[in-house]
């Protein structure tokens, strides 16, 4: 008989609901309310899940797990919790939970994390499947059409905050089925945003993703690390926006490292332009272009009042080391004038003179830079996460000239007009308590 799924929740009424979820999925079933007795029923049936709820009457949630991952690291425990926090997700995580649920949730989110939990780990590609990979037929200098799915080998979390909000955050990623794509899950909902075109909302300062009520905000730096890895299917949970971090995608990258990546058994199709795409024009001061290409190239062309004066860069996506050579490390800027008027609106809060590069009137007030071309490269990590937002890697040689976030959008809906869209997005159930 297969090993059982083991509740921990002090609230019968909860116990009950799960119970008749878990049995009609034909699962067998154990519960526990308090503490003790969850290490003893661990020891004796050898659960194949454990359901933990972390804010429970005289037991500590977070010692608990600990105690229970001490014991068998390799025993999956999802986290429930009532009055969830980021900080107490990221907690959990660090801690070894599989994943994190906010009460109340519906009932696709939990089988959804179930089956996760349970799932077979993704596939990783032996040196056979490389090898073929590699003498695949791919004219020099031409990237392939059809590129593997991936996903990262473990989940991993990051802290900080957000830049606009300036309110302490943080985000878990998780890795996801072939088929997934990007997904964000805010905590404080049961709504998942793909990280798509048709849900971008606001793109001001920063471009944010909104559903049905339920918003996440500033996700360029991030989506840009993920295109530069190849990453394709990923679960990112988080509250509010973000975090900035440094201003770069440089500690995403190190994040991706940490956490690895596996080939899936899945392709995904590159949308290449059938033909050039234009917003603005040089009249308007302004353009983005994009134009048939095998492959994803870049050349930025930012002009400012000195102190600036004009920067051009060249970029052509490669692989993730030279994404994050060339293009992460570069910080986002902001102009003291600007700044000043951003915290007047109570934007800007988290922008701190280490996580922008601020320019005023005689030049870079906090230096040193990374590079000498650091913002023009700033422009380009923007633009390359924008793009992501196709659902898709795309090919095609892209043009821009002193463009920002709401051009890249409009290119992006111009494209999507013409081009097959992206697949609908999940549905969610109604909410249980
Ligand atoms: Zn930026």
């Amino acid at each position: 008989m297969e090993e059982p799924i083991l509740i921990v929740d002090d609230e019968e009424k909860i116990r009950t609901m799960l119970r008749g979820i878990f049995q009609d999925e034909g699962f067998r079933t154990l519960e526990a309310d308090s503490g003790e007795e969850v290490l003893d029923l661990v020891a004796k049936w050898h659960p194949r899940l454990v359901l933990l709820d972390i804010w429970m009457p005289h037991v500590d949630g977070i010692a608990l797990l600990e105690q229970l991952q001490a014991r068998d690291p390799e025993l999956p425990v999802i986290v429930i919790s009532g009055h969830g926090t980021i900080e107490t997700a990221v907690r959990a995580t660090q801690l070894g939970a599989v994943d994190f649920l906010e009460k109340p949730f519906s009932l696709d989110t939990l089988l959804r994390s179930v089956q996760r939990a349970l799932g077979k780990e993704p596939r990783h590609a032996t040196a056979a499947q490389i090898a073929a990979a590699a003498d695949a037929d791919i004219p020099a200098g031409h990237a392939p059409r059809k590129i593997p799915a991936r996903t990262i080998r473990q989940s991993v979390v990051v802290h900080g905050r957000g830049l606009h909000s300036g309110v302490r955050t943080g985000i878990i990623l998780h890795p996801l089925s072939p088929g997934s794509g990007i997904v964000f899950g805010p905590l404080s909902s049961d709504m998942m945003i793909p990280a798509t075109v048709e849900y971008v909302q606001s793109t001001g300062y920063a471009t944010s993703l909104y559903r049905e009520g339920a918003g996440v905000k500033t996700v360029e730096h991030l989506l840009s690390a993920l295109h530069g890895y190849g990453i394709t299917n990923l679960l990112i949970k988080m509250q509010g926006e973000v975090p900035i971090l440094d201003g770069s995608a440089l500690e995403f990258c190190q994040l991706l490292d940490s956490a690895g990546s596996v080939e899936q058994d899945e392709e995904v199709e590159a949308l290449s332009v059938d033909r050039t795409y234009q917003v603005g024009d040089h009249s308007a001061g302004k353009f983005l272009r994009i134009e048939p290409s095998e492959q994803l190239e870049i050349d930025y062309c930012l002009e400012y009042p000195e102190p600036v004066g004009r920067q051009e860069f060249h970029y052509v996506q490669r692989d993730a080391d030279s994404y994050r050579e060339t293009i992460a490390p570069a910080r986002t800027f902001g102009f003291l004038k600007e700044i000043e008027a951003l915290e007047e609106m109570g934007l800007a809060n988290g922008g701190r003179l280490n996580n922008c590069l601020v320019i005023g009137e005689h030049g870079i007030l906090n230096p040193p830079l990374r590079f000498e071309d650091e913002l023009v490269r700033h422009k380009i990590l923007d633009l390359l996460g924008d793009l992501y937002l196709l659902g898709q890697p795309i090919r095609g040689k892209v043009t821009a000239y002193r463009t920002g976030h709401g051009d890249n959008i409009a290119l992006l809906r111009a494209i999507r007009e013409e081009q097959a869209p992206h697949a609908p997005a999940p549905k969610t159930a109604s909410a249980l308590q």
